[in-house]
């Protein structure tokens, strides 16, 4: 289809346009001489015509007497579509096996283009382009009212791994316009994901699953239903992923994942024709949208049961998702600070907390990846919301640091917010010691201080403990030890536990 939508878009009566003035002919007036005898060298005038743009004198003589034979005018569509048909048949049977069995419509294409239209330009160029018109016929008509036709549907070139599950209701009866993502609750690999599926008893499934190892497991062909987001109506027409993810709230993902998600949404609607991914935030508005044949709709597994699913983490993500994935579709470069996004950024693990002491109405911009330029969760509204206004609270997992030398911390949800102390105060949370006193202890060394409180800068007491077992009746931090200090039961002092093991 999209090789003869570029040879001729479609027109069963296209003249090849440098004719056109050569024969001092009309599309309309060619096809009209031609049927009534008047023009009498169809064969013979090298003039590309038709659908297929039929040129060389044979393909064309041949045309001429099966139109002839159909009582057919030539520019007829369905006698050429016919004619298509018994040449790929007869003269072309490698052509037509290789259309039955590609895995691809840019294979299938390439095929066309080379072997069967044979332009002077095949380049990579005409390649890709007659590719995509025929990418956008595929979305159109194989996906749509083709029940009984597996030709309709193909799987992601991205997967890495197939665990195939017999959780599903075979083939769809609605043709694909939703991606429904999902957190699978533990930080699985891709194999491992499709091995929750793969017993009947578990009675459910999901399309793919993205792993911690940021590979792809196909689960559910994408032509069958899979039984994913405990609605019917939505896995009918969804293509349901399962994505690794933290066991807890906020089911926080990696960005390995997330960047996984994002390359298959972008390969699903591309697959489907489509060129825009939608999120309306909004289930009645989602549920109730009819997209239009371009629109790939996002839904979520909360809004057709009591779970969390996909976890705040990537339900706060959803908008993103869809604009990134649309821009990736209509093939707007990456802005620079994209690209950046997760390159020289280096992170320390902390933890504490955070809170906002900036007292500007406006409040601290939250972000959604670590760079300041990054499209941020807004400063009044968005995801975070209001939250971001002086004394907002917030955990904070680690310490980022971009290319540029400035910090931002990680927090919990996934989001991130500037680590200037003009804006915050962090608070690093203790680190719990052992502090179920009493314990014993063995000293190992003959010279260890006793000093009069918890820490180096307490005076020592003069007396060392020597080799023993201690009795420790409570534990603090203090300075000089990094297990904390510990008091002896005996009243003598406090002893570093760096060199003292708990027994
Ligand atoms: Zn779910």
């Amino acid at each position: 289809m999209g090789n003869l939508y570029a040879e001729s878009g479609l027109d069963p009566q296209n003249l090849q346009n440098s004719y056109e003035k050569k024969l001092g002919h009309t599309n309309a007036s060619y096809t009209q001489a031609v049927d009534a005898g008047t023009y009498d060298n169809f064969i013979n005038d090298k003039a590309g015509y038709g659908l297929a743009q039929w040129t060389y004198w044979s393909r064309k003589q041949n045309l001429h007497n099966f139109a002839k034979d159909a009582g057919k005018s030539i520019g007829d569509l369905q006698m050429q579509l016919d004619f298509l048909a018994k040449e790929l048949a007869e003269g072309y049977k490698g052509v037509l096996e290789a259309l039955r069995t590609a895995t691809s419509v840019r294979e299938a294409s390439d095929c066309v283009l080379t072997k069967f239209e044979r332009p002077a330009d095949q380049s990579e160029k005409v390649q890709i382009k007659r590719a995509e018109y025929g990418q956008t016929y595929f979305g159109k008509y194989a996906t749509k009212g083709m029940e009984d036709n597996d030709m309709g549907y193909t799987n992601s070139t991205l997967v890495d791994c197939k665990v195939m599950s017999p959780n599903h209701s075979g083939k769809r009866t609605h043709r694909i316009d939703r991606i429904t993502p999902h957190c699978v609750v533990g930080q699985l690999k891709a194999a491992n994901i499709g091995g929750c599926f793969d017993e009947a008893s578990r009675k459910a499934s999901c399309n793919y699953g993205i792993g911690s190892d940021g590979r792809v497991c196909l689960v559910v062909d994408e032509a069958n239903r899979s039984w994913c987001s405990s609605s019917s109506a939505n896995d009918q027409r969804a293509i349901t992923i399962e994505c690794a993810s933290d066991k807890t709230a906020p089911y926080a993902m990696t960005d390995i994942v997330y960047n996984k998600l994002v390359e298959l949404c972008v390969d699903i609607c591309r697959r489907n024709g489509k060129d825009t991914l939608l999120w309306f935030a909004n289930k009645d508005k989602s549920l109730n949208y009819e997209p239009k044949d371009n629109e790939m709709v996002i839904t979520v597994h909360r809004w057709f049961a009591n779970k969390s699913c996909p976890g705040d983490w990537l339900y706060a993500r959803l908008g993103n998702l869809a604009t990134t994935v649309t821009a990736k579709l209509s093939g707007t470069k990456t802005t620079d600070s994209e690209k950046t996004k997760t390159a020289d950024v280096t992170t320390e693990a902390v933890s504490g907390t955070l809170e906002v002491i900036y007292t500007g109405t406006d409040g601290v911009e939250v972000h959604n990846t670590p760079d300041f330029n990054a499209s941020s969760c807004n400063k009044t509204h968005g995801p975070v919301g209001p939250a971001t206004k002086k004394g907002s609270k917030f955990t904070v997992a680690a310490l980022v640091t971009l290319a540029g030398g400035s910090k931002m911390y990680k927090l919990k949800s996934g989001l991130y917010i500037t680590a200037s102390e003009k804006y915050v105060k962090f608070t690093k949370t203790e680190t719990k010691t052992e502090s179920n006193v009493p314990f014993k202890v063995r000293v190992d060394i003959t010279d260890l201080n006793i000093r009069t409180g918890a820490g180096t800068n307490y005076a020592k007491t003069g007396e060392k403990t020597g080799k023993g077992v201690f009795t420790i009746t409570e534990v603090k931090e203090g300075k000089g030890s990094d297990a904390g200090w510990g008091r002896l039961k005996s009243g003598a002092g406090w002893i570093s536990l760096d060199y003292a093991t708990r027994i």
